[in-house]
């Protein structure tokens, strides 16, 4: 199968690019593997906050939507599966494998997202999106003013340590995995995050940490630092380069979302140091108009 432009990944950044693609009447298959990073949150019965009008739908519900508008364009394909194998051939076009065909393109979008790896903390990893979060953005408001936890992971965590005071009263349960600086140590009491040093036993019911002296203390959620992983390894098969965050590796991109490799943009979250439904959504909206740009020549 060969085609103008292929977008890896069917999520906000990918539909967002294909549809400013879509609208310029261009050729474009969408191919995607179905594994949102918040699906999470649709498992648990919760909702996605923070993006504009859909504050509170359900991060299936507004992906959905999006698909339904955009495959209203007669030039959209749409494949599910995993894209793999993806080479630069000798003309320069790129081709990947998905769902048995080998396809074609001669411009390439990688919105493929990230995975999260968590802390190895028993029944820390059940709760994901649905009473442990990342971002308290997203999910500190629902917690109803605390308490709330931090389980650290990383030096991160005195990152979280100074923010969650806005959504309520703050534990930080440093689980052997940090040690703040006296200077750190102070700015955390100035905002009066205490300091939980006891490692962590298990997490309970919806978050009770039950620590390894036998004390249990009961938040109304919890935060972590995940490591983020991109999710797929097409961008390191093209040759794309790659920058270090704070959280993990992402795909390079200049201010037009344009990767290393010509011709091969990225955006979302495998783009960005961090991001969320609106960052990914405007940085697809770019990422598409690069791509058409490209396509002039
Ligand atoms: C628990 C949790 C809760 C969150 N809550 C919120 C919230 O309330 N509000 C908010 O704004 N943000 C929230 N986020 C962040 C939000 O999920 C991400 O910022 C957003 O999903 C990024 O969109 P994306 O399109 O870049 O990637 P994703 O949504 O992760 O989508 C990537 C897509 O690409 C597909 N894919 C990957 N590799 C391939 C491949 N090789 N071939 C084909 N397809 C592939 C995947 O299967 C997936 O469908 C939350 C995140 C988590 C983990």
């Amino acid at each position: 199968m060969q085609i103008d432009i292929a977008i890896i990944g069917g999520s906000y950044a990918g539909l967002s690019a294909a549809l400013q693609l879509a609208r310029a009447r261009r050729q474009v298959l969408v191919v995607d593997a179905g594994q949102r990073r918040n699906r999470f949150v649709d498992a648990a019965g919760g909702s996605a906050h923070g993006f504009l009008t859909r504050d509170g739908s359900t991060p299936a519900s507004i992906a959905a939507e999006a698909k339904r508008q955009l495959m209203l364009y007669p030039t959209v394909r749409w494949l599910d599966g995993l894209a793999d194998e993806a080479r630069v051939e000798a003309d320069g076009r790129f081709s990947f494998d998905v769902a048995g065909h080998r396809v074609g393109a001669a411009h390439l979008i990688l919105a493929t997202g990230v995975r999260d790896e968590l802390p190895p903390v028993p029944g820390l990893a059940e709760r994901w999106g649905q009473s442990v979060f990342h971002c308290p953005y997203c999910h500190g408001y629902e917690l109803g003013g605390g308490p709330i936890g931090i389980v650290a992971a990383s030096p991160l965590a005195q990152h979280h340590g100074l923010m969650l005071p806005d959504w309520g009263p703050t534990t930080l349960f440093l689980n052997d995995a940090y040690v703040p600086t006296d200077e750190e140590r102070a700015a955390l009491a100035r905002r009066g995050t205490q300091i939980e040093p006891t490692p962590i036993a298990r997490i309970e019911g919806s978050a009770d940490v039950v620590l390894q002296d036998g004390r249990t203390l009961s938040m109304n959620g919890l935060f972590t630092q995940s490591r983020t992983h991109v999710s797929s390894p097409v961008a390191r098969q093209l040759g794309c380069a790659f920058e270090e965050g704070p959280m993990g590796l992402f795909v390079k991109v200049d201010a037009m979302q344009q990767t290393s490799v010509t011709n091969v943009f990225a955006c979302g979250d495998a783009a960005r140091m961090a991001g969320n439904v609106a960052l990914a959504v405007a940085d697809g909206a770019l990422a598409g108009v690069a791509a058409h740009r490209a396509t002039m020549g």
